[in-house]
């Protein structure tokens, strides 16, 4: 195994920030200190302002594997993750087949074993994710279960599952939204929808589906997990669930707090995801839910298309990529602009969703295996869709000038991705 040594670097592990050296050999952290000599196979400085961290966590991903491989697959997803500085995902369910059985979550283990990154599959809710029955998650050994991509549209049928998963203690992750609110929808609904003339999908959709799984949760005790927090509205309603003790916990993406639904004017499907780009009361309003600790984590929604599919606005499906600019755009939105420390970062993208699914968070200590990113604070560069390591390049951030960026990613003690 390569010795590495790291000189100059500020290890900001989500609870303090020092500047320090760090020595890694055999896979372990051998020594943290200042001015270390060693002979090293790489050698790194970091002149001050790079930063090392846990690897990032990135609890809502979809590696469209199996059965879409066109549009990603377990390989590529995960070097895209690694090169994102993200050392472990939840994939979510919305594969071919769905990830409700034993032999599919099997496969993505096995697949995902040679890649350096921990793979998490969440199941399903129901059976083939159809909607109509629950089914025995517990002996699939997940941690989390969704039916991500839609609701459980039957409200019985998701009490009883968050009844269930009392006892299995699995996180249940939804899918806010309203089908019936939303029925052929491609973008938010209000001006910019107007003034294109197409079809839009109102907030209320996402708002009362929040509204109601935390009625449900409050009734049989349990836990919910909100999806893609994107609008003011189910916002309000989550902080004030948690003021009354109510056990939920929420996540959002970057475009959420970096763009509006100005960016559909040029009618290009690559902003279009679901939930969509909102306006710009909502963007505020995500930015202060996530300064405020309303919102818990910070995720990508990583949802690869093929060019080919992403090329007209109207049909195109919805969803973006993200794993690779993830940390970027937010060191760049919340880090350079004073808003969060480099420890808030970490809490929201290294240590809440591990901490939300029992997951050990990689320690920076001496005799701890290096599980790390090795961040350059000051990095400028621009966007650039055909370098991503992901197989499709609809993201959002082409051509934007990012400041920060992910430059080694150590898993196992093993240098999995160096720019
Ligand atoms: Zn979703
Ligand atoms: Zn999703």
């Amino acid at each position: 195994m390569e010795k590495i040594l790291l000189k100059n670097v500020i290890i900001a592990d989500g609870t303090s920030e020092k500047k320090a050296d760090i020595y890694i050999a055999d896979g372990v952290i051998k020594e943290i200190g200042a001015g270390l000599e060693h002979g090293a196979d790489r050698v790194l400085d970091g002149g001050g302002k790079t930063a090392v961290m846990p690897t990032l966590f990135d609890m809502h991903v979809h590696l469209r594997d199996p059965g879409q491989t066109h549009k990603e697959d377990i390989l590529t997803g995960c070097s895209a993750a690694l090169a994102g500085g993200v050392g472990g995902v939840v994939c979510m369910p919305n594969t071919n087949p769905p990830i409700d059985s034993l032999e599919t979550v099997e496969y993505i283990l096995k697949k995902a074993e040679s890649t350096g990154v921990e793979v998490y599959p969440a199941a399903c809710i129901t059976k083939g994710m159809k909607g109509t029955e629950l089914y025995d998650w517990g002996r699939l050994g997940v941690k989390i279960i969704s039916d991500d991509g839609r609701p459980v549209e039957n409200a019985e049928l998701m009490r009883q599952a968050l009844e269930m998963s009392i006892e299995n203690g699995l996180l249940v992750a939804s899918h806010c939204e309203d089908l019936n609110i939303i029925s052929g929808g491609i973008m938010n609904k209000g001006k910019v929808s107007e003034k294109l003339g197409v079809k839009g999908m109102d907030r209320a959709s996402e708002d009362s589906i929040t509204a109601r799984e935390i009625a449900l949760a409050d009734s049989c005790g349990a836990r919910i997990h909100i999806c893609h927090v994107s609008t003011k509205g189910s916002i309000e309603i989550i902080r004030d669930a948690k003021k009354r003790g109510i056990n939920v916990t929420c996540e959002t993406c970057p475009h959420y707090f970096t763009y509006t639904e100005e960016k559909l004017l040029a009618r290009d499907a690559d902003y279009r995801m679901n939930p969509p780009l909102r306006t710009e009361e909502d963007r505020l309003a995500v930015l202060e839910a996530v300064l405020d600790g309303t919102i818990d984590c910070i995720v990508t929604d990583h949802a690869p298309h093929a060019s080919s599919e992403k090329a007209d606005f109207l049909t195109a499906p919805n969803g973006v990529v993200g794993l690779e600019t993830s940390l970027a755009v937010t060191l760049t939105q919340l880090f350079h602009t004073g808003k969060l420390t480099l420890n808030d970062i970490v809490q929201l993208m290294a240590v809440k969703p591990r901490t939300l699914l029992g997951i050990d968070v990689p320690k920076i200590e001496i005799g701890a295996k290096a599980n790390i990113a090795v961040v350059d604070l000051d990095m400028e560069w621009t966007v650039k869709p055909e370098e991503l390591h992901s197989k499709s390049h609809n993201t959002v951030f082409k051509g934007e000038k990012l400041k920060g960026r992910n430059i080694m990613t150590v898993t196992d003690g093993i240098v999995r991705y160096e720019i």
